[in-house]
């Protein structure tokens, strides 16, 4: 693990009351490994009781997505918004910046290499943030079953931030990079003002 700043992290991707009581370290890395994860835990309940069948972490063509449903060739992503560079979500560390931007470079061009190669080999994928998986698991729910009975997604956004460029001296205007998850030559560019809002998480996960 490159990281160093736990602190940091762990404040970033909002550990659950849960996860605060282990260490630290083994709360990150589980969330790196992207491993049982209360959302995704969620999530997957809701699949099972609702006759979904699918493997987890299946190797297909040397990618390894969270969900994946064989038979009807349907790959499923659940990628953490710090990590991924999701656009409502993501926050540029004041410090170490290069660091961070690099990781987010190589995050999200691996992303995308693993969506297009996949889909390349006539697979569909579905992509989804760990946000809308924590805050809509239902919604995430009828995406995949909808995907699984008919074979089509309708991505709402297919945003994903790659660059943030710190534009003023506070640090408080940004020129963020945007493209599009599953079609990469969709790409725009937005000047903000840095936020580090966070979605309302919930206080207890039933585990
Ligand atoms: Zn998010």
């Amino acid at each position: 693990v490159q990281v160093r700043n736990s602190a940091l992290v762990q404040a970033r991707s909002r550990p659950s009351p849960a996860s605060t009581d282990r260490s630290g370290r083994s709360a990150l890395m589980r969330r790196i490994k992207g491993a049982d994860t209360g959302p995704e835990c969620s999530l997957r309940r809701l699949l099972w009781t609702n006759g979904l069948r699918y493997r987890k972490h299946l190797r297909v063509h040397g990618v390894r997505p969270d969900l994946v449903f064989p038979r009807q060739k349907i790959a499923v992503f659940v990628d953490g918004c710090f990590w991924h560079g999701c656009p409502e979500h993501y926050v540029l560390p004041r410090s170490r910046r290069d660091f961070w931007l690099a990781k987010l470079d190589a995050n999200t061009d691996r992303d995308r290499r693993q969506t297009g190669l996949l889909q390349s080999q006539g697979w569909l994928v579905l992509r989804f943030w760990e946000h809308e998986v924590e805050m809509a698991p239902l919604q995430v729910a009828e995406h995949i079953s909808q995907a699984v009975s008919h074979g089509v997604y309708t991505p709402a956004s297919g945003w994903i931030v790659t660059m943030v460029e710190p534009l003023s001296d506070d640090g408080q205007m940004e020129r963020w990079h945007l493209q599009d998850r599953y079609d990469q030559d969709l790409r725009t560019i937005e000047v903000r003002v840095r936020s580090t809002r966070k979605w309302p998480r919930k206080q207890s996960r039933p585990e």
